[in-house]
C-alpha cells in the first residue's frame, strides 16, 4: 500500500470514509478501498469477484488508479450513486425548467454535479402567451439554481457543482457573458457554446446574428470580433466565461443518432447528451516511471483495469433517474484520464514548457487512447457491445465493437490528486510550495517533497526561504539551472504552451481535456483572444483562462504563508 499524505488522511476524513449516525468515523483508508473494489467487483461473474476486487484494491491502494469522488464516497452504501457528471435538458417551459431543478438536487445529493444547456430558454422581454406577461430569460432562471443550490449545499456529500452552457447566438448571451462579473452564480460555471461560424465571423471581422431561439429569427447583428472580445474581457476580469466549440464537440459525438450535445459537466470536459451521465476514473502518471523512462507496460496494464473497473461502475451503479439509468445503459460511457503529469515530467527531467514535454504527450496519451480502446473492445467481446453501438457513429465507420461509447477523458481530479499526492490532471505544478484554501475554511500548506531533496542534495539550501516565499523556482537567486528548468510552475509556462499542452492531450482523447489556461496578472484582453483563437485552431474541444489573482478566494496561492 503507497503511503498517503496528512492531506489526503485529512480528506479522506472529512468526506470519503464510512461514518455512523452520530457522524463517527467506521472505516480506515484500507476499509475504503475494500469496500469500493468489492461492491464494484459484484459486477463480475461470481466465480471472478475476489480476484478482481483484490486487483481493483491493489490499484486503488497503491494509488495508481482512482475513480472519481462519487465511487469512492457512495460504492457499497445503499443507493449508491457513483457518477460525477451530468447533463440534464431544460426547456422553454415552467415544468420542463423546474422538474430539471429538482433532479439537479438529487444529483447534488450524491456527489454528482449537473450541466445545463439554457439556450432554449426564450430571451428577457418575451412574450409570455399563457399569462400575457414579459419572460425574464435564462439569466435570471440560472440564478434561481444557483440560489437553490446555495440552499441544499449543507445536506449533500459535497457542494453542488453546475454549469451553465449558453448558445453565442442566443439574444442574452451579453447578459449572460457578464454575469459573474459581479457576486453570485458561486455555485456555477458558464461557458458560452461558440459555433464554429461565430469564431470564423470573428477571424474575418464579419457581423454575426443573435436569433431568437424558438423561431431561429435574427433578433440583432453584433460585431462578432467585439462580441468575442467581450467574452476575453469578462474572461480576463473573473476567469469566466468559458468557451465550448460546440460543433467540434458535436463532430465527435459517437451517438448522434440518439441526441445532439448541447452542455457539458461542470467542469467543461465531458460533453453529454440531454440526460447522460459520465463516470470518471484516473490514473497517476507518477507511479509509471522506472529509472527515468515510462513504464509502458505497467501503464498498459493499469489502463486496462481502469477500463474494466470504471464498466463495472456502470453496472453496479443506482441511477437518480430513470431516464438517466435508460441514456447511460445505452452509451455507457466511461472516462478514463491521466493525472500526475507534471510529477512524471519532472521523474524524467522534463520541462513541461520544453517541446519534448509536448512529444511526449502525444505519444502517452496515444498510448493511452489505443490501449483503453482494445480494452473496451475485449470487454464488448466478453460482454456485449453497448447497446447503441449499431446505430453509432463508430459501426458506420466501420470500427470494432467496444463496450464503451467514449472511453477516454481528462478530469481536472481537484480531489483526487490530494487523495493521490499528485498534480492535477495534465497541468503544470501549480507552485513547488502553495497553500490550498479549502475544506470549508481549512487551509493545506503543501510543499513539493521532490524539490526539497533535490535542492538538499545540491547544497543549495540557501535559497530554500526565497523559494518558499515565491513559491516557484525560476528565478530564484541559488537555485541551480537544472531545477528550474525541471520545476516548472503553471505561472512559468506561458499561454501559448498551455493551450498546445491541451491540445496535445485532445488529440487522443474521446471526451474532452480539463485544463485551465493560466495567465499572468499583466496579461492583457488581447492575450486571452489569442488563447482563444489558437485553442480553436488546435483543435482544442473548449478552454477556460484564468488570470492570476482574479477571483477572490482562489483555492491557490502561491507561497507558502508566513
Ligand atoms: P474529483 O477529483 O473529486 O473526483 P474532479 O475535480 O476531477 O473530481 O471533477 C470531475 C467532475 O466531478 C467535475 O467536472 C464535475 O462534473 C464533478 N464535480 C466536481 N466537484 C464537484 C462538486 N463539488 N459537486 C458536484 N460535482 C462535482
Amino acid at each position: 500500500m503507497a503511503r498517503l499524505t496528512d492531506n489526503a488522511r485529512a480528506v479522506l476524513a472529512r468526506r470519503y470514509l464510512l461514518r455512523d449516525d452520530a457522524g463517527a468515523v467506521l472505516e480506515e483508508p484500507e476499509g475504503l478501498w475494500r469496500r469500493v473494489a468489492t461492491a464494484l467487483a459484484a459486477a463480475e461473474e461470481p466465480g471472478e469477484r475476489s480476484r478482481w476486487a483484490e486487483r481493483f484494491e491493489a490499484r486503488m491502494a497503491g494509488l495508481e488508479l482512482l475513480p472519481n469522488s462519487p465511487t469512492l464516497m457512495n460504492a457499497g452504501r445503499a443507493g449508491g450513486q457513483l457518477a460525477a457528471c451530468f447533463v440534464l435538458p431544460v426547456d422553454d417551459d415552467l415544468a420542463s425548467i423546474f422538474d430539471a431543478l429538482k433532479w439537479a438536487a438529487l444529483i447534488h445529493q450524491s456527489g454528482g454535479g449537473t450541466g445545463f444547456s439554457f439556450s432554449r430558454l426564450r430571451p428577457k422581454g418575451d412574450l409570455v402567451r399563457t399569462t400575457h406577461g414579459v419572460a425574464s430569460g435564462p439569466v435570471s432562471f440560472i440564478r434561481v439554481f444557483d440560489a437553490a443550490t446555495e440552499t441544499i449545499k449543507q445536506g449533500g456529500v459535497r457542494r453542488g457543482a453546475n454549469m451553465a452552457v449558453l448558445g453565442v447566438e442566443h439574444p442574452d448571451v451579453l447578459e449572460f457573458v457578464d454575469a459573474k462579473r459581479g457576486p453570485g452564480l458561486e455555485n456555477f460555471n458558464i461557458s458560452v457554446a461558440a459555433s464554429d461560424a461565430f469564431m470564423r465571423a470573428a477571424q474575418r471581422g464579419e457581423p454575426f446574428a443573435l436569433r431568437h431561439p424558438r423561431s431561429g429569427a435574427p433578433a440583432v447583428e453584433v460585431s462578432a470580433r467585439e462580441l468575442l472580445d467581450r467574452i476575453a474581457g469578462a474572461a480576463w476580469a473573473s476567469g469566466e466565461p468559458g468557451l465550448v466549440f460546440l460543433d467540434r464537440v458535436e463532430a465527435a459525438n459517437p451517438t448522434p443518432d440518439l441526441a445532439r450535445f448541447e452542455a457539458v459537466n461542470p467542469c467543461g470536459e465531458q460533453p453529454l447528451l440531454p440526460f447522460e451521465a459520465c463516470t470518471l476514473g484516473s490514473i497517476n502518471l507518477g507511479r509509471f516511471a522506472r529509472g527515468g523512462a515510462v513504464d509502458w507496460d505497467g501503464l498498459a496494464a493499469c489502463v486496462r483495469d481502469g477500463v474494466r473497473l470504471l464498466d463495472d461502475v456502470l453496472t453496479v451503479n443506482v441511477w437518480p433517474l430513470p431516464q438517466i439509468a435508460a441514456v447511460s445503459a445505452r452509451n455507457r460511457k466511461i472516462g478514463l484520464g491521466v493525472m500526475g503529469w507534471a510529477d512524471l515530467l519532472v521523474q524524467l527531467g522534463v520541462a513541461y514548457d520544453a517541446p519534448a514535454a509536448l512529444a511526449l504527450a502525444d505519444e502517452l496519451m496515444g498510448f493511452v487512447q489505443r490501449e483503453a480502446h482494445a480494452a473496451s473492445e475485449a470487454l464488448a467481446a466478453e460482454r456485449g457491445p453497448f447497446p447503441g453501438f449499431a446505430t453509432s457513429a463508430l459501426a458506420r465507420a466501420g470500427g470494432r465493437p467496444r463496450r464503451n461509447a467514449t472511453v477516454t477523458t481528462i478530469a481536472p481530479t481537484g480531489t483526487l490528486s490530494v487523495i493521490a499526492g499528485c498534480s492535477s490532471g495534465v497541468e503544470p505544478l501549480f507552485a513547488v510550495a502553495y497553500v490550498r484554501h479549502a475544506l470549508g475554511g481549512v487551509s493545506l500548506e503543501e510543499e513539493h517533497p521532490e524539490l526539497l531533496g533535490r535542492l538538499r542534495a545540491l547544497g543549495a539550501e540557501a535559497a530554500l526561504p526565497r523559494l518558499l516565499a515565491n513559491g516557484r523556482a525560476r528565478g530564484v537567486p541559488g537555485v541551480p539551472e537544472e531545477i528550474q528548468r525541471v520545476f516548472a510552475t503553471a505561472h512559468d509556462v506561458a499561454p501559448e504552451v498551455h493551450v498546445r499542452m491541451q491540445a496535445a492531450f485532445q488529440r487522443h482523447v474521446d471526451n474532452g481535456v480539463s485544463k485551465t489556461i493560466n495567465l499572468p496578472r499583466e496579461a492583457t484582453v488581447e492575450s486571452v483572444r489569442r488563447a482563444y483563437e489558437l485553442a480553436f485552431e488546435l483543435g482544442c474541444k473548449g478552454i477556460t483562462v484564468y488570470r492570476d489573482g482574479t477571483r477572490e478566494g482562489q483555492v491557490l496561492t502561491h507561497g507558502v504563508a508566513a
